[in-house]
């Protein structure tokens, strides 16, 4: 277990009341948090979302990806549900970092594409570690989900960390011109499944 659950409280927001759970990375002191709505207890697979923190996308606006959508259809989808829970994965630009992720979009400026950039950066294309969120839902006693994702690689690491995906749900919002190409990419190189590729 590389994280320890130490705060709770209610998140208010426009779909209705949710329970945050905030936990901290033992070895860094890092932090993230869980927004849990409804009883989440029980065997029956719990509608869930693994959300990587993307700081321009959710709070800034941005459209040259779909994460905000994404945020907010998640939330709507598991308050609609009555009972679900929506993790909120700290690992900005897939865990570049916020300064890592400008240079990033300073080189697609130029042409390069999300992944290109990424690795002309030295990075992988995506380095972020998803054991951190199988380690959330245990804390949350959440053995079984139905996920919300279009990413099959999120799907097989965290059945390889011991969460039974039930089902995957599709999230698809937020397509635009801005973001087309980088949906694109994702669909063709990262393994996305993404239905409108040619729209
Ligand atoms: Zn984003």
């Amino acid at each position: 277990m590389q994280l320890k659950r130490v705060a709770q409280a209610t998140l208010p927001t426009p779909w209705g009341d949710f329970l945050m759970v905030g936990f901290e990375e033992i070895s860094t002191g890092k932090d993230h948090a869980a927004l849990v709505f409804g009883d989440i207890s029980g065997p029956a697979p719990v509608l869930a979302r693994v959300h990587s923190e993307c700081l321009t996308g959710d709070a800034l606006f941005s459209l040259r990806c779909d994460c905000g959508f994404q945020l907010e259809s998640a939330l709507n989808a598991i308050a609609t549900e009555g009972r679900g829970v929506l993790l909120y994965h700290r690992q900005e630009g897939r865990n570049i970092g916020l300064l890592n992720k400008i240079r990033a979009y300073s080189l697609q400026d130029k042409g390069y594409d999300t992944v290109e950039a990424n690795l002309k950066l030295g990075f992988a294309a995506d380095e972020r570690d998803f054991t951190l969120c199988a380690d959330m839902f245990k804390l949350l006693e959440v053995d079984a989900v139905r996920l919300l994702t279009n990413n099959p690689a999120k799907v097989r690491v965290l059945t390889e960390a011991g969460i039974n995906i039930s089902e995957r749900v599709p999230l698809e919002v937020g397509r635009n011109p801005k973001n087309t190409g980088y949906l694109d990419t994702k669909a063709l190189k990262m393994g996305h499944l993404l239905q409108h590729n040619d729209d």
